[in-house]
């Protein structure tokens, strides 16, 4: 009797990876839709945690696997190289099918748009295929490009949507990062339908940029953060000018409070460091963050 080990997080994104949450076994029997499963160990042995022992399956063939007289070992092995192979291949190029990755771009700006008009009413501009002077001479052409004005400055937020089915890399990250310098724009905001890369994450991150998965409504709160201005007020809130001040906090347009801080400084600070432009009240008690008049850039 082995001692189970636990799968390194390394090894489990790597097998997602490779099977894109495909059951082989469904695979080969022409469901090609990824499933509800988990990583299962194929000869049953669950210290030995190798990918050649591991497979992603849907729960009902997980089962069958665990059950002494379920699946055949050599089957399943065979199930996951076609499997495999399938899905490295549908990553190779770009998809073909026009109306699709139209579909998705339509879908990701009805998304963004919806989530500004959500925090900013109708003070903001989208555009769609927006054309951008860069300041080395060159345009471009973006996918989508948001501009608003709080307390009298321009914030110009650019998308870049892909529709692949595999995840976005580093190269295109590059690009797009290089492209958002020369606009000179305050953001940029990545979607792709399949994903990043690991590699292509971790330069994001590096280059300030913000990546989202798809259209779930689950991340629209990244989508938030990802350019969004934060305000920072004085606590006890909607107190007159001059009494007391206990604290200062940091809110997001929705008034969730992502920080408390005891200066005023120290929360414009804070906010400048986590890449949200921050903003005061001209006058204390005027903070209604749908009046962008109330607000000035700190
Ligand atoms: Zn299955």
């Amino acid at each position: 009797m082995s001692a189970q080990r636990k799968i390194s997080a390394q090894v489990q994104q790597q097998i997602l990876f490779k099977s894109k949450r495909k059951c082989p076994i469904c695979f080969v029997n022409g469901v090609t839709e990824p499933q509800q499963g988990d990583i299962a160990h194929i000869n049953r042995d669950p210290s030995n945690n190798s990918l050649d022992n591991l497979v992603y399956l849907c729960l009902k063939h997980h089962a069958e696997l665990d059950r002494e007289d379920g699946l055949n070992v050599d089957d399943l092995k065979a199930a996951r190289v076609a499997l495999y192979d399938a899905v490295a291949n549908e990553g190779a190029q770009p998809m073909s099918s026009a109306p699709e990755w139209r579909a998705y771009e339509d879908q990701i700006t009805e998304y963004v748009r919806a989530e500004f008009t959500q925090r900013l009413d109708d003070f903001f501009k989208l555009e769609k295929n927006a054309l951008y002077p860069g300041r080395s001479g060159v345009s471009h052409e973006v996918d989508l490009a948001v501009e608003f004005t709080i307390g009298g400055l321009r914030y110009v937020t650019i998308f870049e949507i892909k529709y692949r089915r595999a995840p976005l890399g580093t190269q295109e990250i590059l690009e797009f990062s290089a492209r958002c310098k020369d606009i000179g724009a305050d953001k940029g905001v990545v979607f792709c339908s399949a994903g990043f890369s690991a590699s292509a994450a971790r330069l994001a991150k590096d280059q300030g940029i913000s990546l989202l998965h798809t259209n779930r409504n689950t991340e629209a709160s990244e989508l938030t953060t990802a350019n969004a201005c934060v305000y920072v007020e004085a606590r006890p809130k909607g107190r007159p000018e001059g009494s007391a001040i206990q604290a200062y906090v940091v809110e997001d347009h929705a008034g969730e409070v992502l920080g408390t801080f005891k200066t005023q400084k120290e929360a414009i600070d804070w906010a400048k460091a986590n890449g949200h432009p921050p903003l005061v009240a001209r006058v204390r008690h005027l903070n209604d963050k749908k009046i962008p008049d109330h607000w000035r850039s700190a």
